[in-house]
């Protein structure tokens, strides 16, 4: 998962830039880079750590220009070292280009072998090197003409936000799969912003003009907009983006990500309802859903959990001293408001099920009577493809176990899921037609093609 941002025509493009990737941390929170365009350079601040850490005064000082883009990464391709810390930028034929890139390519291994033969040197391990190179043997004056061809040869999800010819480009892959979306600058109608999210606009006072479309290039320059559409495919758009990645402030293609998490509570409240005396959620990511559950079960709901907002990516657990310390570090219950009760716990998903597991038990020693884990989202038996960091299907605890056996397993009452059908009315989608569903219902919209693995030496800095 990771977050990009960029804008076009303003004084302070460095600062909007800062501020709308610290809008979007939570989409990743391992290195952060902002690239500006002054006249005909690009300045670049590029760093491993949190945003509001990177971005000191003195370093936005040194981004001039009105035109900047800017990115947040978690690693899904590639490692986690400074050489693929985004916006990724090169110099080719047609001068400096800077891209930032949320999403994965599911035949960058495979292009980049052939590349590779073709005499290509890479600078990366990541697979948005690969656009960079395509685009790099595109032989046109057009820079819309040499995308789209070198896209051509892409497939996978990706949004993308670049620096180009001196524009601002802004481009979605032909399934949608990760969000996008333009806006401008309220009274600044020549103030172009593209962002992953909408939360991104809140903070710099921005408005949504709309997201842009699965299959679009849409390049703001000079005085032109120009907007061009490649072959529609069905429209994927992730559906863990309602259920867990974006912000529920955010609205994605235009539907309220707060609103639909609501909604898969109350669905899943009738699906699966509880003889219980509190609703409780697992924050932060399940409390939206939880109070979707609460109004539709009528039970009271509490914050039985308290969570640790501070806690750092660098702690280090003191081994065996301290039994199930990892997640004591961030969730805390509050004492006896749980004691003989029985408890629907709600959370947006299982992925492992270690998360859950430590959350049983902790719910346990602060005197629940019953624990009733509640999840709004189906269970996860498949691999992500398209940019999120889901592990191997063994890892996976609902590909080796029914609910009732991971209830058993972690010490649970019951455990239950939204279905499918309930996760995708939730989202208001008219079939399945409209989002990826694939790590729960094994339709991938795109194989991955992976190729065999090469003895070659690597590079990593240290
Ligand atoms: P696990 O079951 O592996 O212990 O973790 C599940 C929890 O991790 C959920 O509460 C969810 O909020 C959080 N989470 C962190 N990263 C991801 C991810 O990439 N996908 C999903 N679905 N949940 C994640
Ligand atoms: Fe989203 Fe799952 Fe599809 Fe990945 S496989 S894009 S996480 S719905
Ligand atoms: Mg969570």
């Amino acid at each position: 998962m990771c977050g990009v941002f960029g804008i076009f025509n303003h004084p302070e493009a460095a600062n909007l830039s800062y501020l709308g990737l610290h809008a979007l941390q939570h989409r990743g929170q391992e290195s952060a880079g902002v690239v500006s365009c002054d006249k005909d350079t690009l300045h670049a601040v590029r760093k491993m750590g949190l945003v509001s850490d990177i971005f000191t005064e003195r370093r936005l000082a040194r981004l001039p220009g009105k035109l900047a883009i800017g990115h947040v990464r978690y690693t899904t391709s590639g490692g986690s070292l400074p050489k693929n810390i985004q916006p990724l930028t090169a110099e080719y034929r047609e001068g400096a280009v800077a891209i930032a890139h949320n999403g994965n390519l599911v035949n960058a291994e495979q292009l980049r072998v052939e590349l590779e033969a073709d005499g290509a040197i890479f600078a990366s391990n990541s697979d948005t090197e690969v656009i960079i190179q395509l685009l790099a043997r595109r032989n046109d004056p057009d820079i819309v003409t040499r995308l789209r061809s070198a896209l051509s040869r892409v497939r996978g999800a990706y949004s993308l936000v670049m620096i180009a010819d001196g524009k601002l480009i802004a481009v979605r892959d032909p399934h949608g799969f990760r969000p996008l979306v333009l806006g401008r600058m309220k009274g600044q109608p020549d103030t172009y912003v593209v962002a992953s999210e909408t939360c991104a606009f809140d903070l710099i006072a921005a408005e949504r003009i709309r997201d842009i479309e699965p299959g679009e290039i849409l390049v703001i320059g000079g005085d032109e907009i120009r907007s061009v559409m490649v072959p529609r495919v069905a429209r994927r758009a992730c559906i863990f983006e309602h259920v867990y990645f974006a912000r529920p402030d955010s609205s994605l293609d235009d539907v309220s990500v707060y609103n639909a998490r609501i909604k898969m509570g109350r669905q899943l409240a009738l699906e699966s309802p509880v003889d219980a005396d509190v609703v409780i959620p697992v924050p932060d990511s399940g409390v939206v859903a939880a109070m979707g559950y609460a109004h539709q079960s009528g039970l009271p709901f509490e914050m039985g959990l308290i969570r640790n907002h501070y806690v750092g990516r660098t702690f280090i657990e003191p081994k065996d001293s301290i039994r199930h310390f990892g997640v004591k570090l961030k969730l805390n219950p509050v004492p006896g408001l749980l004691t003989g009760k029985r408890v629907v716990v709600v959370d947006d998903s299982i992925v492992r099920g270690t998360t859950s597991n430590k959350i049983v038990k902790m719910l346990r020693d602060a005197g629940a009577a019953e624990i009733h884990v509640r999840v709004s989202s189906p269970p996860i038996n498949g691999p992500c493809f398209y940019g999120i960091d889901t592990p191997n299907r063994d890892e996976l605890v609902a590909s080796r176990k029914s609910p009732d056996e991971v209830a058993k397993a972690i010490g649970a009452d019951s455990v239950a899921h939204l279905s499918a059908e309930g996760l995708l009315a939730s989202v208001g989608a008219g079939g399945d037609e409209t989002y990826c569903t694939a790590c729960f219902t094994g339709e991938y919209p795109l194989r991955i093609t992976r190729q065999p693995p090469r003895r070659q030496l690597r590079l990593v800095e240290v």
